[in-house]
Parts: C-alpha cells; structure tokens; sequence
C-alpha cells in the first residue's frame, strides 16, 4: 500500500494527512499551536511551534492509518501563506518569530508605498494591493529592527522563507532551500509576468537576492526529508499556497472553473487560464498550483466574515446555541421577510473596499423573529460571495456555470442552497472537505507518478451534494435589490 501524505501547516493548526491511491483518507491527525499577540494588531507564530506541531501530527497520522514511513510515496506540503520567517543560514535559527499574514505592524510602511503612488508599479508586477497582509513589508520590518538582521543579510547569511520554504528547508536539514510559485506570488516581491524574483522590488524594500529561495512549480520534485524525522527519507514533491492548493483540490485547473472555502472568511478563487486578468474591483490576480513550467493565472477575492457572523450569532447575541443549529432555525421560516444583516462588522472588502462600512441590520418590523435574523445572517454570507463572483465574471468575461465549496460553514444545507439560488448556479459541495490537503496530496502524487494525471483523479472527485437554484429571475432580482440596498445603509458611516 502506498500513501500519500500531505501536511497542512495552517494559520491556527498544522495537520497530516494521509491518502490512499483513490484520493480516500487513510489516517489523520492535527494539533492546533500557539498565536503569539504582542500589541494590539500584530500576530506571530514561534517557528519551533509550527515545525514541532507540524513534525508531530506526521507520526500520529501514519499510526492512525497504521501505516509506516516505508508506506509513504511521496509528501506534499500545503501552508499559510504570506506568514514570513528569516533564519540564520550558518545556524538555522530564526533572528525573530514568524510575522504572520494577519500582523496590521507593517499598515504604515504600506499606506506611505500608496501615497508615494508605488502601488500602481506594486500591482503591475506582482497583481497584488499594496498591504501589509504580504510578506515584503514583513521583511523589511525585520531587516530594520532585528538587531544586526541588516548587517547579517548584506553579508549574505539570511534566508528569507514562507511557511512551505521554513518546513522544506527544517526538514531537509538545509538542503531544500526552494518555493512554488502560489507562495512567491504572495510576497509581493515576484513578477507573476515574468515568473522571476523582480529586482525593482528587492531594491524597494532593500532586500538582497541571497535572502530568496529558488522558486518552482507546485507539482515538483523538491528533494529528501533528513532520515532523522520519521526514521526514513521521505520525497517533497509538492508545495503550494493553502487557497491554491484547494482550488486544485477541487480540481479547478480550467479557465472559469470557481471554488469558495466558507471559513471565518471566504476566500473565492477563480482560474483565469493563462491570462493574468487585471480587475476592476479591486481583486487581486495571482497564480494557480500546476505542474507545468507556466502556471495558470487566477483571480481572488475574500469575504472579511463569512462563518464568523455565525460565531457572532452564537456567542454575542446568542440567537443560537450552536453553528449548526442555524440551519434549523433558518428554515423554520419560509423567507427573511425582507431583513437583510450585512455582516460588514471589520468594514467591506471587495467589491466595495469601504473600510469605514459597519454591520447593518435592516427591513425589521414588529413581526420580525430570531428566526429571520438568523436566516438574513446566512444570507449576508451567500450575498457578499454572489458580489465577488459577479466581480470575477465581468472582471475575465467568462459565465460561472457552477461553484466548488468548502470550509465550515459549507456543512449549512441551507447557506448552500440559497447560495445557488442567488448565483444561479449549482453549488458543487465535494465528498471530502479536507480539500486543500487533498490538491497538495494530488499534486505530490502527480509529480511522483502515483497518478498519471488530473483525468484520473476527477474519477475520485466525487461530489457528496449539488445545490441547484429553485427561484426564478425576478425574486432573484428583487432579492439582490433588497441586499444592495442594505449594503449602501451599511456604508453611512
Ligand atoms: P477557519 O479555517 O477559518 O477556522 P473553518 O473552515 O473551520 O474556518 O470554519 C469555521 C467557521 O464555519 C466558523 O466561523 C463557524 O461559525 C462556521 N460554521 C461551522 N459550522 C457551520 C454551520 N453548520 N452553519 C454555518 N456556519 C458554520
């Protein structure tokens, strides 16, 4: 028997999963790890937290499986993106903790880029907004305060990774020192053009090329893990960006194809094909997980709160005792009855990008019950993702036929069928949720040879339920109405 093994280093926790040859999971295990707060806006992970957890659940998983390292055919990483560890070459050690993707430390250095108007140059080359969400600030941040970081990296004995490159590099005792092109695409220090590490960047942010690792495609033979680990040398063929590693868990690899994951937020992620698509509403373009030389360009948008809104129900207003039970409660109603909750509690990303936006409730009357508070809610959730597909579909002119879901709040029967009700489209939820550990876990096999390519794995791809639209165009149009106008109560701010 063979498996595959992917570890999914995320935000909050690091998994291992292992898959069998039909895609099915054999064995699983995850840890979640510590989230460091030093002042109000940053976050950090300690680097010994993410490898010890991530090193962990790798023996606990091939237990559960009842399996060993002589059963593993090949390793495929998936990780969090933009988080950002610079080590010591000479020792491997970390000069500070990871800066993670949510850290706001760098929002200063990243509104001075857009009032000296290098946001336009930032987004030509690299398809992303100027933010401190994207690792060249975070570098830079560190090679200015680290004492002696400046000094070291001159010298050349920095290395700058993500969370994919700190893993392979640790586990490889040195020897891997590489990325893919989802990660560099997030660092905003990479041209998605030219697929090269850009030199007006690194002199922007002054950083020297010596920090950078090689960067390949998702799906490639990235080297051995040091026998020290699991007792044996394991082969890394696959390293990818967590929201590209579930598009390609879902298979998504062509032009038009759509996924969104329903977690705390949403993250909608489109395949453009090879056309790197400018948008028009402010969605980012970055690259797709493939094997090949030339990546697939891709178009992502995300939902500030998606399933928190759910959470908000449950612990603020305590309409509900639990996320599930939202569903029961939302369809012990036959409609919202014109109340429409836009959940814009952080402000309103994508289409709107109006940061002062706050959370509105409106269309109550004396007749308005829990119920429909708690329906408009899920139906908050559903409108705002209909608002970045419509972006996505205008900004590369293509028709969304259908949507791959995942995440949490995927499980609400209710939430993904009035999703297709409001797109028109089927809403595709797919057997196994664990999908972005699924398309690193694909990725490695393809690249070892277990599977011979996408074609085969679509007849694994099975879906557990497609959501199909009941309404008919007119509701549709009034319901729409009805929600862009409480996006602009939301906006009076
Ligand atoms: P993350 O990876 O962001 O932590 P998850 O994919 O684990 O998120 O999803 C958790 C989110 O999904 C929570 O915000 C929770 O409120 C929401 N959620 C979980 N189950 C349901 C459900 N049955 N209905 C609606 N929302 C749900």
């Amino acid at each position: 028997m063979k498996y595959v093994l992917a570890l999914d280093q995320g935000t909050t926790s690091s998994r291992a999963i292992l898959f069998d040859e039909h895609g099915a999971v054999a064995g699983k295990a995850y840890q979640e790890f510590r989230q460091i707060y030093p002042k109000a806006g940053w976050v950090e992970h300690d680097p010994k937290d993410i490898l010890g957890s991530q090193v962990g659940v790798i023996a606990e998983a091939l237990v559960r499986a009842g399996a060993t390292a002589d059963d593993v055919a090949a390793v495929g990483v998936s990780n969090q993106r933009e988080t950002t560890l610079v080590w010591d070459a000479r020792t491997g050690r970390p000069v500070c903790n990871a800066i993670v993707w949510q850290c706001r430390r760098t929002a200063d250095m990243c509104d001075r880029l857009r009032a000296e108007g290098l946001d336009k140059m930032i987004y030509q080359k690299t398809g992303l907004v100027a933010d401190a969400y994207f690792s060249a600030t975070k570098i830079r941040w560190i090679l200015q305060n680290v004492e002696g970081a400046a000094e070291a990296a001159r010298a050349g004995r920095l290395r700058f990774g993500t969370v994919d490159t700190y893993l392979m590099y640790c586990l490889s005792g040195g020897r891997i020192y590489a990325t893919d092109y989802t990660n560099a695409a997030r660092t905003m220090l990479f041209n998605i053009h030219t697929l090269k590490w850009d030199d007006d960047l690194l002199s922007l942010f002054g950083i020297p090329r010596s920090m950078l690792p090689e960067v390949y495609p998702s799906g490639h033979f990235f080297g051995e893990t040091d026998a020290a680990y699991v007792g044996k040398k394991l082969k890394i063929c696959a390293a990818v960006g967590d929201q590209q590693a579930a598009l390609y868990g879902h298979l998504c690899t062509k032009k038009g194809d759509i996924k969104n994951t329903y977690g705390t937020g949403c993250f909608l992620l489109m395949n453009t094909g090879e056309e790197a698509v400018q948008s028009k509403n402010g969605l980012i373009t970055t690259l797709a997980a493939g094997s090949g030389e030339r990546p697939d360009y891709v178009l992502e948008g995300s939902v500030f709160v998606g399933g928190a809104v759910v959470q908000w129900l449950r612990d603020e207003v305590k309409l509900i005792s639990s996320a599930a039970e939202s569903e029961d409660m939302a369809l012990r109603v036959p409609s919202s009855d014109g109340v429409y909750v836009v959940p814009a509690f952080t402000g309103l990303g994508a289409p709107y990008w109006d940061a002062r936006a706050r959370g509105t409730i409106v269309g109550i009357t004396r007749g308005t019950r829990r119920e429909h508070i708690v329906r408009a809610s899920l139906e908050g959730i559903a409108y705002q993702v209909a608002d970045i597909v419509r972006a996505m579909s205008l900004d590369a002119g293509v028709d969304i036929r259908s949507l791959r879901v995942d995440g949490g709040a995927s499980a609400n029967n209710f939430l993904m069928g009035f999703q297709a009700d409001i797109l028109n489209c089927s809403v595709v939820r797919p057997a196994i949720l664990d999908t972005t550990a699924l398309g690193a876990a694909y990725l490695a096999g393809i690249a070892a040879g277990i599977w011979s390519g996408e074609g085969e794995l679509r007849a694994n791809n099975a879906a557990e339920r497609t959501f199909s639209p009941t309404i008919e165009g007119e509701e549709r149009a009034a319901l729409l109405a009805g929600w862009h106008a409480a996006v602009k109560s939301s906006r009076i701010n």
